[in-house]
Protein backbone atom coordinates (compact mmCIF):
# COMPACT_ATOMS: atom_id res chain seq x y z
CA UNK A 1 0.00 0.00 0.00
CA UNK A 2 1.54 3.64 -1.15
CA UNK A 3 2.56 5.66 1.98
CA UNK A 4 2.04 9.46 2.76
CA UNK A 5 1.88 11.45 5.77
CA UNK A 6 1.67 15.25 6.96
CA UNK A 7 5.21 16.09 8.36
CA UNK A 8 5.35 18.85 10.77
CA UNK A 9 6.09 19.95 14.71
CA UNK A 10 3.35 19.89 16.23
CA UNK A 11 1.48 17.51 14.18
CA UNK A 12 -1.11 16.16 16.64
CA UNK A 13 -3.54 18.59 15.86
CA UNK A 14 -3.54 18.51 11.76
CA UNK A 15 -6.96 17.55 10.23
CA UNK A 16 -4.81 16.26 6.61
CA UNK A 17 -4.85 12.85 7.64
CA UNK A 18 -9.24 12.99 7.94
CA UNK A 19 -9.07 14.83 4.32
CA UNK A 20 -6.60 12.59 2.78
CA UNK A 21 -8.48 8.92 3.73
CA UNK A 22 -11.82 10.41 2.64
CA UNK A 23 -10.38 11.52 -0.74
CA UNK A 24 -8.61 8.15 -1.30
CA UNK A 25 -12.19 6.33 -0.42
CA UNK A 26 -13.89 8.64 -2.99
CA UNK A 27 -11.26 7.76 -5.23
CA UNK A 28 -10.08 4.08 -4.47
CA UNK A 29 -6.92 4.56 -3.90
CA UNK A 30 -5.04 1.88 -2.18
CA UNK A 31 -2.85 4.10 -0.22
CA UNK A 32 -2.58 5.44 3.75
CA UNK A 33 -1.88 8.61 4.57
CA UNK A 34 -0.40 9.32 8.56
CA UNK A 35 0.88 11.84 10.95
CA UNK A 36 4.49 12.13 11.23
CA UNK A 37 6.11 14.37 14.10
CA UNK A 38 9.78 15.30 12.67
CA UNK A 39 12.31 16.84 15.34
CA UNK A 40 12.70 20.58 14.78
CA UNK A 41 16.84 19.37 14.45
CA UNK A 42 16.23 16.63 11.46
CA UNK A 43 14.12 17.30 8.85
CA UNK A 44 16.47 15.65 6.18
CA UNK A 45 17.32 13.04 8.17
CA UNK A 46 13.29 12.23 9.14
CA UNK A 47 12.68 12.78 5.42
CA UNK A 48 14.98 11.14 4.01
CA UNK A 49 13.99 7.58 6.11
CA UNK A 50 10.33 8.67 5.51
CA UNK A 51 10.96 8.27 1.62
CA UNK A 52 12.18 4.74 1.85
CA UNK A 53 8.98 3.24 1.62
CA UNK A 54 6.89 6.50 1.04
CA UNK A 55 5.36 7.87 -1.63
CA UNK A 56 5.12 11.63 -0.68
CA UNK A 57 4.87 14.18 2.10
CA UNK A 58 2.63 17.39 3.14
CA UNK A 59 4.83 19.43 5.11
CA UNK A 60 3.50 22.10 7.70
CA UNK A 61 4.94 24.68 10.58
CA UNK A 62 7.98 25.12 10.59
CA UNK A 63 9.51 23.06 7.93
CA UNK A 64 7.95 24.36 4.15
CA UNK A 65 11.48 26.42 3.39
CA UNK A 66 13.48 23.43 4.79
CA UNK A 67 11.06 21.26 1.84
CA UNK A 68 12.07 24.12 -0.61
CA UNK A 69 15.30 23.28 -0.24
CA UNK A 70 14.87 19.50 -0.32
CA UNK A 71 13.12 19.09 -3.40
CA UNK A 72 14.89 19.03 -6.51
CA UNK A 73 12.62 20.14 -8.97
CA UNK A 74 10.41 22.80 -8.13
CA UNK A 75 6.94 23.83 -9.47
CA UNK A 76 6.31 27.41 -10.38
CA UNK A 77 3.81 27.98 -7.62
CA UNK A 78 6.40 26.69 -5.32
CA UNK A 79 9.26 28.54 -6.97
CA UNK A 80 7.42 32.05 -6.18
CA UNK A 81 6.04 31.60 -2.93
CA UNK A 82 9.86 30.27 -1.86
CA UNK A 83 8.02 27.35 0.17
CA UNK A 84 7.13 23.84 -0.68
CA UNK A 85 3.84 22.03 1.42
CA UNK A 86 3.82 18.89 -0.79
CA UNK A 87 6.47 16.41 -1.96
CA UNK A 88 6.50 13.74 -4.29
CA UNK A 89 8.96 10.95 -4.43
CA UNK A 90 9.31 9.88 -8.46
CA UNK A 91 10.15 6.68 -8.71
CA UNK A 92 13.14 8.09 -10.65
CA UNK A 93 14.51 9.28 -7.71
CA UNK A 94 14.14 12.72 -7.64
CA UNK A 95 11.53 14.88 -5.94
CA UNK A 96 9.30 17.67 -6.92
CA UNK A 97 8.13 19.93 -4.35
CA UNK A 98 4.95 22.11 -4.80
CA UNK A 99 2.93 24.71 -3.06
CA UNK A 100 -0.60 23.84 -3.24
CA UNK A 101 -1.85 26.67 -0.51
CA UNK A 102 -2.34 29.78 -2.96
CA UNK A 103 -4.30 27.51 -5.31
CA UNK A 104 -6.22 26.13 -2.42
CA UNK A 105 -6.85 29.80 -1.10
CA UNK A 106 -8.25 30.63 -4.85
CA UNK A 107 -10.58 26.82 -4.54
CA UNK A 108 -11.95 28.69 -1.86
CA UNK A 109 -12.68 31.88 -2.68
CA UNK A 110 -14.72 30.98 -6.35
CA UNK A 111 -16.18 28.38 -4.30
CA UNK A 112 -17.74 31.06 -2.55
CA UNK A 113 -18.36 33.00 -5.06
CA UNK A 114 -16.01 35.58 -4.97
CA UNK A 115 -14.50 37.26 -7.66
CA UNK A 116 -11.07 39.06 -7.28
CA UNK A 117 -10.60 40.83 -10.36
CA UNK A 118 -10.22 44.43 -10.39
CA UNK A 119 -10.62 44.55 -6.57
CA UNK A 120 -8.67 46.38 -3.95
CA UNK A 121 -6.98 43.86 -1.73
CA UNK A 122 -5.81 44.22 1.54
CA UNK A 123 -3.88 41.19 2.94
CA UNK A 124 -2.85 41.40 6.94
CA UNK A 125 0.27 39.14 8.14
CA UNK A 126 3.30 38.63 6.27
CA UNK A 127 3.86 34.76 6.94
CA UNK A 128 4.28 31.50 5.39
CA UNK A 129 0.67 31.65 4.98
CA UNK A 130 0.41 35.26 3.02
CA UNK A 131 3.62 34.15 1.09
CA UNK A 132 1.64 31.15 -0.13
CA UNK A 133 -1.19 33.09 -1.26
CA UNK A 134 0.22 36.57 -2.66
CA UNK A 135 0.86 34.70 -5.99
CA UNK A 136 -2.29 33.04 -6.75
CA UNK A 137 -4.09 36.88 -5.74
CA UNK A 138 -2.30 38.46 -8.28
CA UNK A 139 -2.99 35.79 -10.60
CA UNK A 140 -6.63 36.77 -10.20
CA UNK A 141 -5.73 40.29 -11.79
CA UNK A 142 -7.24 42.44 -9.02
CA UNK A 143 -6.88 46.36 -9.04
CA UNK A 144 -4.13 46.88 -5.89
CA UNK A 145 -2.93 44.35 -3.54
CA UNK A 146 -1.30 45.65 -0.07
CA UNK A 147 0.03 43.96 2.33
CA UNK A 148 0.30 44.78 5.83
CA UNK A 149 2.75 43.17 8.67
CA UNK A 150 3.49 44.11 12.08
CA UNK A 151 7.08 43.63 11.34
CA UNK A 152 7.77 45.32 8.03
CA UNK A 153 10.74 43.95 7.18
CA UNK A 154 8.67 40.59 6.75
CA UNK A 155 6.28 42.52 3.68
CA UNK A 156 8.93 44.02 2.23
CA UNK A 157 10.98 40.47 1.81
CA UNK A 158 7.71 39.75 0.60
CA UNK A 159 7.73 42.14 -2.26
CA UNK A 160 10.94 41.24 -2.97
CA UNK A 161 9.29 38.84 -4.84
CA UNK A 162 6.07 39.92 -5.86
CA UNK A 163 7.02 43.52 -6.95
CA UNK A 164 3.37 44.55 -7.86
CA UNK A 165 2.28 44.61 -4.08
CA UNK A 166 2.68 47.65 -1.64
CA UNK A 167 3.50 47.05 1.41
CA UNK A 168 3.30 48.89 4.98
CA UNK A 169 2.84 48.38 8.27
CA UNK A 170 -0.59 48.86 10.72
CA UNK A 171 0.84 52.56 11.83
CA UNK A 172 0.70 53.30 8.03
CA UNK A 173 -2.54 51.69 6.96
CA UNK A 174 -4.10 53.89 9.30
CA UNK A 175 -2.62 56.43 8.36
CA UNK A 176 -3.40 56.27 4.62
CA UNK A 177 -7.34 55.81 5.85
CA UNK A 178 -7.68 54.05 2.27
CA UNK A 179 -10.78 51.47 1.84
CA UNK A 180 -10.80 48.02 0.72
CA UNK A 181 -12.95 45.36 -1.27
CA UNK A 182 -11.32 42.48 0.31
CA UNK A 183 -9.55 41.71 3.68
CA UNK A 184 -8.02 38.42 4.28
CA UNK A 185 -6.44 37.75 7.50
CA UNK A 186 -3.05 35.48 7.34
CA UNK A 187 -1.99 36.47 10.70
CA UNK A 188 -2.14 34.32 13.58
CA UNK A 189 -3.78 36.34 15.97
CA UNK A 190 -7.69 34.12 15.54
CA UNK A 191 -5.58 31.52 17.11
CA UNK A 192 -5.18 33.88 20.31
CA UNK A 193 -8.96 35.21 20.12
CA UNK A 194 -7.92 38.78 19.06
CA UNK A 195 -8.28 40.83 16.09
CA UNK A 196 -5.70 43.12 13.76
CA UNK A 197 -5.19 46.47 14.54
CA UNK A 198 -7.47 48.45 12.02
CA UNK A 199 -10.23 50.78 12.15
CA UNK A 200 -13.30 49.31 12.37
CA UNK A 201 -14.81 50.92 9.35
CA UNK A 202 -12.69 49.48 6.81
CA UNK A 203 -15.13 46.59 6.77
CA UNK A 204 -17.87 48.14 5.56
CA UNK A 205 -19.23 46.36 2.64
CA UNK A 206 -16.13 44.66 2.21
CA UNK A 207 -15.51 40.29 1.78
CA UNK A 208 -13.66 39.20 4.78
CA UNK A 209 -11.44 35.91 4.56
CA UNK A 210 -9.60 34.62 7.67
CA UNK A 211 -7.28 31.83 7.02
CA UNK A 212 -8.10 30.35 10.97
CA UNK A 213 -11.05 27.75 10.92
CA UNK A 214 -13.00 26.61 13.55
CA UNK A 215 -16.17 24.35 14.28
CA UNK A 216 -19.13 26.88 13.61
CA UNK A 217 -16.97 28.59 10.57
CA UNK A 218 -16.99 32.09 12.55
CA UNK A 219 -13.75 32.93 13.93
CA UNK A 220 -12.66 36.45 16.11
CA UNK A 221 -11.94 37.79 12.70
CA UNK A 222 -14.93 36.87 11.13
CA UNK A 223 -17.50 37.96 13.74
CA UNK A 224 -15.84 41.22 13.96
CA UNK A 225 -15.61 41.70 10.28
CA UNK A 226 -19.57 41.36 10.40
CA UNK A 227 -20.31 43.12 13.23
CA UNK A 228 -18.81 46.53 11.47
CA UNK A 229 -20.65 45.67 8.43
CA UNK A 230 -19.16 43.40 6.35
CA UNK A 231 -20.99 41.94 3.50
CA UNK A 232 -20.01 38.62 3.53
CA UNK A 233 -17.27 36.26 5.60
CA UNK A 234 -15.71 32.81 5.44
CA UNK A 235 -13.09 31.07 7.55
CA UNK A 236 -10.20 28.64 6.10
CA UNK A 237 -12.08 25.67 6.39
CA UNK A 238 -12.51 25.29 2.68
CA UNK A 239 -8.65 26.52 1.99
CA UNK A 240 -7.32 23.93 4.25
CA UNK A 241 -9.57 21.21 1.94
CA UNK A 242 -8.81 22.86 -1.30
CA UNK A 243 -4.76 22.64 -0.75
CA UNK A 244 -5.31 19.07 0.14
CA UNK A 245 -7.11 18.05 -2.98
CA UNK A 246 -4.21 19.87 -5.14
CA UNK A 247 -1.32 17.64 -3.05
CA UNK A 248 -3.94 14.40 -3.51
CA UNK A 249 -4.02 15.56 -7.37
CA UNK A 250 -0.32 15.81 -7.66
CA UNK A 251 0.61 12.41 -6.15
CA UNK A 252 -2.29 10.21 -7.94
CA UNK A 253 -3.01 11.97 -10.71
CA UNK A 254 -7.20 12.50 -10.10
CA UNK A 255 -9.04 15.22 -8.71
CA UNK A 256 -10.86 14.29 -5.62
CA UNK A 257 -13.97 16.71 -5.05
CA UNK A 258 -13.42 18.69 -2.24
CA UNK A 259 -16.88 19.65 -1.62
CA UNK A 260 -18.16 16.21 0.51
CA UNK A 261 -14.48 16.37 2.99
CA UNK A 262 -15.50 19.73 3.28
CA UNK A 263 -19.13 18.77 5.16
CA UNK A 264 -18.13 16.19 6.66
CA UNK A 265 -15.04 17.95 7.99
CA UNK A 266 -16.79 20.93 9.44
CA UNK A 267 -19.42 18.11 11.32
CA UNK A 268 -16.01 16.59 12.55
CA UNK A 269 -14.34 19.63 13.95
P1 LIG B 1 3.35 32.62 10.75
O1 LIG B 1 3.72 32.37 12.15
O2 LIG B 1 4.30 32.35 9.65
O3 LIG B 1 2.93 34.19 10.61
C1 LIG B 1 2.11 34.80 11.57
C2 LIG B 1 1.70 36.19 11.09
O4 LIG B 1 0.84 36.76 12.10
C3 LIG B 1 2.88 37.14 10.94
O5 LIG B 1 2.62 38.04 9.89
C4 LIG B 1 2.87 37.89 12.29
O6 LIG B 1 3.43 39.18 12.25
C5 LIG B 1 1.38 38.02 12.52
N1 LIG B 1 1.11 38.25 13.95
C6 LIG B 1 1.24 37.38 14.97
N2 LIG B 1 0.93 37.99 16.15
C7 LIG B 1 0.63 39.27 15.85
C8 LIG B 1 0.23 40.40 16.62
N3 LIG B 1 0.08 40.33 17.95
N4 LIG B 1 -0.03 41.57 15.98
C9 LIG B 1 0.11 41.66 14.64
N5 LIG B 1 0.49 40.62 13.84
C10 LIG B 1 0.74 39.44 14.44
O7 LIG B 1 1.96 31.83 10.52
P2 LIG B 1 1.35 31.31 9.14
O8 LIG B 1 1.53 32.37 8.12
O9 LIG B 1 1.83 29.96 8.86
O10 LIG B 1 -0.22 31.17 9.53
C11 LIG B 1 -1.05 32.30 9.73
C12 LIG B 1 -2.50 31.83 9.94
O11 LIG B 1 -2.98 31.16 8.77
C13 LIG B 1 -2.67 30.85 11.10
O12 LIG B 1 -3.87 31.19 11.78
C14 LIG B 1 -2.82 29.51 10.40
O13 LIG B 1 -3.59 28.62 11.17
C15 LIG B 1 -3.53 29.91 9.14
N6 LIG B 1 -3.32 28.99 8.01
C16 LIG B 1 -4.41 28.43 7.41
C17 LIG B 1 -4.27 27.60 6.33
C18 LIG B 1 -5.48 27.01 5.71
O14 LIG B 1 -5.34 26.10 4.88
N7 LIG B 1 -6.66 27.48 6.02
C19 LIG B 1 -2.95 27.28 5.76
C20 LIG B 1 -1.86 27.95 6.44
C21 LIG B 1 -2.05 28.75 7.54
P3 LIG B 1 5.03 39.38 12.47
O15 LIG B 1 5.67 39.04 11.17
O16 LIG B 1 5.15 40.81 12.82
O17 LIG B 1 5.43 38.45 13.59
Amino acid sequence: MDKYAVLGNPINHSRSPFIHTMFAEAESQNMEYGRLLCPLDDFKGTVDAFRKEGKGLNVTVPFKEQAFAYADILTDRAQRAGAVNTLKFCDDGSVIGDNTDGAGFIYDIKRLGWNFSGKNILVLGAGGAARGIIGSILDEKPESVLLVNRTIEKAELIKQSFNEINVTTYDGLLAEGRMFDVIVNATSLSLNGEVPRINESMYSNVLAYDLMYGKTGATVFTDYAMSNGAQEVSDGLGMLVGQAALSFNLWRGVAPDPAPVLKALRNQL
